[in-house]
């Protein structure tokens, strides 16, 4: 089974007409925005560029995104997870399992595709991993090996969401294969009009499907040279997957290392590739290593271990791998690159205890969950107690029942839940792991004051976040960053916290030792290893600020995000 790979340009036309047809996209939306906004949304919208269809689409996207954000935390956000096992008759079984281990790096949507004599399955579709497959879509995945993929998403609308969905799958006069991605090609834009140019038609705005049209262009015959042809002309993040309908099975990881990726080994010698190694003990197999950034790593049945090659270009392997999976993105459980995701976040709220103590604080507190292990190291540093000051709600979906009218403090409300009987009369300190646009932390302090706290004090687990990142993570525009526009000092009075401060940036350092060079800071020191391209840059950001502009107008009284 192949994917089609087609009708690019009339499909953006009805792309667009749909969308404004399903404008407004949701009841919540229309409750919020009234009437006259909403014109004005699509006003500021349409004349803002020149490319006028582009702007709309990227409004209307966003307009959907809106429920998103009113659900989701005021947090960067991940964008996808991948798995491939190669050598085991419960291949789909497993996959699944593991999918189900990495679903806190996507829930937008999900996909698996199998092998089984010559012939290559696939299923993908919206929701939890959970929502997409049951036992008998399963039993319609045989074959010994598997590719899957969990994705965050910031496209909306259903049906233009489901075509991107991964894995995808393709034919080339070569055979079909699937591909699994997690990153970001900064380069898109101008390989995608390089290859319009040259006749190739697009069938999804997907980054990952410049990979089909480039392996599907390449000349080699060998399917692992195909793949680093098609890298070769690559530039940004991506930790992929891919599998052959001839039974190969190939991880590759960009040359910065980017994002992650291990491979691991059952007792029977299936082999395993991951986003995370809490997808290996998922599936109980063992850590052997990372994928290295820049490696190639290729299983077939010519060898009986996986052989290795590296990429040359568009450069040597050079690692910086994202310091926020250590932050946040990833499970603590996990070990990424190289490093226990647990002691990182354990020595980060340890630095903070001492380079920013409360003196006579009575309880220490976390921002669940991710903010919990770091809370564990400040209070183990300090002696002072940790204590459940606030309470998550785990069962906060995608669909609720709206409020009939505004209550104040509704969407963090809906997800935390302050413990009166810890705060009342106490000089907190609230551990969190990051602050983004900084309206989420002031609703927790006001939210922890009224449940009785006499002070509060929050610490962060990390250093200001001042620049948007562009391989792989979905953070807000710089301007909606409130350590660009902010000092610690006046975060501290938005906030209206008794004390803030964030983890220093040169004891992160330090905590890496010799290995901090291997790392990617950019979200804090705005260096990028990496540009982007014009084209792609003004992309991101023109869809990054239709959503900031389109929270500014919403107006006084509605909270400028969610
Ligand atoms: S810019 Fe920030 S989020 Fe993006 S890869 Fe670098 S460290 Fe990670």
């Amino acid at each position: 089974m192949a994917t089609n790979i087609s009708a690019s340009a009339s499909s953006t036309t009805n792309l667009l007409s749909q969308r404004l047809l399903s404008f407004p996209p949701s009841q919540f939306y229309k409750n919020i925005l009234t009437k006259p906004y909403q014109q004005q949304c699509l006003l500021i919208t349409s004349s803002n560029k020149k490319n006028r269809a582009a702007m709309v689409v990227n409004s209307s996207r966003k307009l959907i995104n809106l429920d998103q954000h009113y659900l989701d935390d005021d947090k960067p956000k991940e964008e996808c997870g991948v798995v491939g096992i190669y050598g085991d008759p419960e291949a789909s079984r497993l996959c699944y399992l593991a999918l189900h281990a990495l679903q806190h790096r996507g829930q937008e949507g999900a996909g698996m595709v199998t092998v089984e004599n010559k012939a290559i399955k696939s299923i993908t579709g919206i929701g939890l991993v959970s929502d997409v497959f049951n036992e008998l879509k399963l039993d319609q995945l045989p074959g010994d090996m598997a590719i899957g993929h969990v994705r965050y998403s910031t496209a909306a609308g259903s049906s233009s969401m489901l075509k991107n969905v991964q894995p995808f799958v393709a034919s080339s006069k070569f055979g079909s294969f699937g591909v699994a991605h997690n990153g970001n090609f900064v380069n898109y834009q101008l390989l995608r009009a390089e290859l319009e140019g040259k006749g190739s038609i697009f069938s999804t705005t997907s980054d990952t499907e410049v990979v089909l049209h480039l392996m599907a262009k390449s000349k080699a015959r060998i399917f692992a040279l195909r793949v680093l042809e098609a890298c070769e002309k690559l530039q940004g993040a991506y930790s992929m997957v891919f599998v052959t309908e001839d039974g190969k099975l190939v991880a590759v990881r960009d040359p910065f290392g980017f994002r992650p990726l291990v491979m691991g080994r059952r007792k029977n010698g299936a082999i395993v590739f991951a986003s995370e190694t809490c997808a290996l003990d998922m599936v109980e197999a063992t850590y052997e290593r990372e994928v290295h950034p820049g490696e190639m790593v290729l299983v077939d049945d010519t060898s009986n271990e996986p052989q290795s090659m590296y990429l040359l270009k568009p450069h040597p392997p050079e690692p910086k791998s994202c310091i926020f999976e250590h932050i946040y993105f990833a499970q603590p459980n996990s070990i990424v690159f190289g490093k226990s995701v647990y002691e990182s976040r354990h020595a980060f709220g340890e630095i903070l205890a001492t380079e920013s103590p409360v003196e006579g604080c009575d309880v220490v507190i976390a921002v669940p969950d991710s903010g919990v292990v770091a809370a564990l190291g400040y209070a183990a540093k300090t002696g002072v107690p940790y204590q459940q000051g606030l309470i998550r709600s785990h069962y906060v979906g995608r669909t609720f029942i709206e409020p009939s009218q505004k209550i104040r403090d509704f969407g963090v409300k809906l997800k935390l839940s302050p413990v009166r009987a810890v705060l009342e009369g106490k000089k907190v300190v609230v551990v969190d792991d990051s602050i983004v646009r900084g309206t989420t932390s002031s609703k927790i302090v006001r939210m922890l004051k009224e449940a009785g706290a006499k002070e509060v004090h929050m610490r962060i687990a990390s250093p200001p976040i001042i620049a948007s990142c562009y391989y792989g993570i979905d953070t807000p525009c710089t301007e909606e960053l409130i350590s660009n526009r902010m000092n610690v000092e006046e975060i501290r009075k938005f906030i209206g916290a008794d004390s803030l401060a964030f983890l220093p940036t040169d004891s992160f350092r330090k905590l890496l030792g010799s290995d901090h060079t291997n790392f990617c800071y950019a979200c804090f020191s705005g260096k990028y290893p990496l540009y982007p391209s014009v084209d792609m840059e003004e992309s991101i950001d023109d869809t990054r600020k239709s959503t900031y502009n389109l929270l500014k107008i919403v107006g006084p009284g509605i909270p400028r995000s969610f």
